[in-house]
Parts: structure tokens; sequence; C-alpha cells
């Protein structure tokens, strides 16, 4: 099993040859192929699987494929619980896109959120967020997510933990029905199915 077997196109292979990665990981070899497919997917996966490549790199790829805008609507919006995890993979997505055209930023509460609308208000095609003060910019008028193609939801479970269920249904409001999902969770509780079953749409299930 290689990269390019998965079928990742040649500007994501560089990316991946520069980060030193081998071989696809089990949950990549798994989760890869139908997000390319335009599936939802629901995934089963820990942290340090490589979740995060998982669905940066198939995201990267539709998205470069897809046809590039002039005006930069957020195409993909990846919610993660922490601003640690935001940071986390808002990194990997600047990494694997080196070679693409793909212009990303990221969002999170507890800092001034100037320097973050500055970035937003030269577009950007990929958003990695976290709830409330994604909430708190859409309110503000600041940005818009009505032309979201990919939905990340990422650490499901660790979201509804902290208390982010009500938020993340305000957001679901944001985005448009007609979208692709992905569902990262490491646990699968009853409440964990509850949300992905409001969220995904027929998804693919794949395990780590
Ligand atoms: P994650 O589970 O996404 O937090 O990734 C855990 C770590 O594995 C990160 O440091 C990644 O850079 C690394 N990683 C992801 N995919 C691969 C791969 N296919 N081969 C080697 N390392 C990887």
């Amino acid at each position: 099993m290689s990269f390019k077997s998965l079928g990742l196109s040649e500007p994501l292979l560089q990316a991946i040859q520069k980060k030193g990665y081998e071989t696809p990981s089990p949950i990549q070899a798994k989760a890869i192929p139908p997000v390319l497919e335009g599936k939802d997917v629901l995934a089963s996966a820990q942290t340090g699987t490589g979740k995060t490549a998982g669905f940066t790199l198939p995201l990267l790829h539709l998205l470069s494929n897809g046809s590039q805008q002039r005006h930069r609507p957020i195409r993909a919006l990846i919610l993660t619980p922490t601003r640690e995890l935001a940071a986390q993979v808002y990194a990997n997505v600047k990494e694997y896109s080196e070679f693409l055209n793909i212009r990303s930023t990221v969002i999170f509460g507890g800092v001034n959120q100037k320097p973050q609308v500055n970035k937003l208000s030269q577009g950007v095609d990929v958003l990695v967020a976290t709830p409330g003060r994604l909430i708190d910019l859409e309110n503000q008028g600041l940005l818009s997510l009505s032309k979201v193609e990919i939905f990340v939801l990422d650490e499901a479970d660790r979201m509804l933990d902290m208390g982010f269920l009500r938020d993340i249904e305000r957001v679901m409001k944001l985005i448009p029905a007609k979208r692709q999902n992905l569902m990262f969770s490491a646990t699968f509780s009853k409440d964990i199915k509850k949300l992905a079953y409001s969220i995904l749409n027929n998804p693919v299930q794949v395990e780590a």
C-alpha cells in the first residue's frame, strides 16, 4: 500500500514525501479512498493514529480539483474542541498544502480577534476553528459559512465532553445542507452516535 495508490495528487505526494511518511497508516488507508469518492465518513480513531492526515490529505485533494473561485469563500471547515488541537491541525493543513494553491487559516478564542479577522478577509479555502470563536465571528458578520462543501468534526467525543453540542448544532445551521461530512471520534457513546446520525449522510464507517 502506498499513498500514490490511494489516488492522491502529485503535490500532495510531494508534501507527504517531505514529511518523511513512507506508507499510509491503517486509518489513512481506510479513510482516504471513501473521502476521495465524496462519501461521508465516520471514523473511529485515537490521536496518534495519523487521523489528521487521514482527513486533511483527501480534503485538500478534493478542494484542489474543484474550481478555484476568485473570492475564495470558505470551502472546508474543520471544527476542533481546543485551541491546541486547532493549531496542530492547522499546522498539518499548512504542511500538506505547501505545493497547492490553497489558502488556510485558524481561529480560536482567548486571543485578540483582529489578526484572525484580517487573515479571513483576505479569503481562505480551509478554515480550522474552535466552536466559540467561529460562532462569535459569524455573528459579527466577519465570516460566512454559506459556501462550505466539506465539514470535518474532529475529536467529536471531546466536543461533547466539553459541552459544545449546542454550538455544533448552531454551526450546522450555518453551512449548506448539501455537503460532505467527516466525523472523527475516539469513543462511540450513545450521544456520539446520535450526533453522527444527525450530521452524516449514509456514512462509510472506518476504524483505525
Ligand atoms: P495524528 O494522529 O494525526 O495526531 O498523527 C500522529 C503523528 O503521526 C503525527 O506526528 C504525524 O505527523 C504522524 N504521521 C501521520 N501519518 C503518518 C504516516 N503515514 N507515517 C508516519 N507518520 C505519520
